[in-house]
């Protein structure tokens, strides 16, 4: 067996790296792989191809390291990567700035494009970039596609994309709201319109993307008029270890009484606090279970999670004016049946009912949690950004 024609997805994180194998013909998944705490004292990976599975402790000082490994244990599956016959390689790159818009042929000018603009994105481009170098010295002659997460916001109107700052500073540093999850949040709005059998064009929709990061969307029509994340993906949404909306003004305070720095700020914000902070643990099925245990720390935390994203589905139910599909997805929004009855409880005069016992249903697949009589249609849509960014690659490399 090959894997010829078939393309590669390929997700680089600061510290892991994630991979698919997909047949772009039927949407199969051939194989899928996770490298996790590249640079650390001891690495892990699991590597899977077509039904078996490989999982090992390991040293991997860095990306090249992690690629080279996944290139061996492709050849234990007699599979040489770099002579198989890949028709496409799709890159996930967190930050596209103001410079692009759409998913990318990565040339030498895209390359030194997405590296200029990773002062937008310190934590993120970076590694992408990483993971594209690392990839390219391995398949030189298979078209790399970058598929940007803000892409799909890019043209949020200014309203929703400026940030009430002195225009002057704004405009030189490109400080204003981005958005991210924006591949996720286009594949499950345009799966939710398809599953419903409405054209996207006239389906109105808030899309709610709950998992480890979290953000919402507004999407009228196929088209995104608002979103929680903003120039980072800190902001909006309470998080597993990210604040989502926070008094700016709490920088200036623990700088001048804590001696903090902004180092510590940025790790304190993205990396200790949201659902970590607030209760120490950021896996939401172990939140779920100490809530119902009783203890007193998840559950204030469970309420601060619910009231952010129920503040922000008002929001988005009056800058729609008409709502047609409220929307769950990822992790969170998947797999954790008492926050989708929380997040739409008490809104029946909204026209907001969620059906107990549907909602209750755990399924891979697209299904309504809403009454027959509830006036907005509530799904569950399973997000797929390795399909999403292997299907873009693939219009892109033009096959
Ligand atoms: P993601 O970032 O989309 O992979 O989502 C990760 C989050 O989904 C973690 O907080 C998980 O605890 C949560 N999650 C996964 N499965 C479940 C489940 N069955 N019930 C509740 N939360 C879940």
């Amino acid at each position: 067996m090959t894997i010829e024609g078939s393309v590669l997805v390929v997700n680089a994180g600061s510290s892991s790296l994630k991979y698919q194998v997909l047949d772009p013909a039927t949407d199969e998944v051939i194989a899928d792989g996770l490298a996790e705490r590249i640079g650390e004292a001891t690495s892990s990976i699991k590597h899977w191809y077509r039904g078996s599975e490989v999982r090992r402790e390991v040293s991997l000082p860095d990306h090249r390291a992690a690629i080279a490994l996944v290139v061996d244990l492709f050849a234990a599956d007699g599979v040489d990567v770099a002579d198989s016959g890949l028709s496409a390689v799709g890159h996930r790159v967190v930050h596209g700035g103001r410079s692009f818009f759409a998913p990318t042929l990565i040339t030498d000018e895209v390359h030194s494009e997405i590296e200029r603009i990773s002062s937008l994105a310190p934590l993120h481009n970076p590694a992408n970039l990483i993971g594209i170098d690392a990839v390219t010295a391995l398949l030189p002659d298979v078209p790399a596609v970058a598929v940007f997460d803000t892409a799909f916001f890019s043209d949020l109107p200014d309203e929703a994309a400026l940030y009430a700052l002195d225009s002057a500073v704004a405009d030189e540093y490109a400080i204003r709201r981005y958005g991210f999850h924006g591949t996720s949040h286009e594949y499950v709005s345009a799966r939710a319109a398809e599953f419903l059998g409405r054209d996207l064009a006239e389906v109105n929709q808030i899309v709610l993307h709950l998992g480890n990061g979290a953000s919402a969307s507004a999407v009228r029509g196929g088209v995104p008029v608002d979103t929680t994340m903003g120039m980072t993906p800190l902001e909006g949404l309470v998080m597993g270890t990210r604040t989502g909306d926070i008094d700016a003004g709490i920088v200036f305070q623990l700088a001048r009484v804590a001696d903090m720095s902004i180092q510590d700020i940025d790790t304190l914000f993205n990396k200790r606090s949201g659902l970590k902070g607030l209760c120490g643990e950021n896996d939401f099925r172990a939140i779920l279970e100490r809530v119902d245990a009783g203890d007193e720390a998840a559950d204030r935390a469970y309420r601060v999670y619910l009231h952010r994203l129920r503040r922000y589905i008002g929001a988005y139910m009056i800058e729609l004016g008409r709502v047609d599909a409220i929307v769950f997805t990822a992790g969170v929004g998947e797999n954790a049946v008492p926050v989708r009855a929380d997040s739409l409880a008490g809104l029946e005069n909204y026209g907001i009912r969620i059906d107990a016992e549907r909602n209750a249903v755990r399924s891979d697949e697209p299904r309504v949690i809403s009454t027959d009589d509830s006036a907005v249609t509530v799904l569950v849509v399973p997000t797929n950004e390795e399909l999403a960014i292997a299907r873009a690659a693939v219009a892109v490399a033009g096959m």
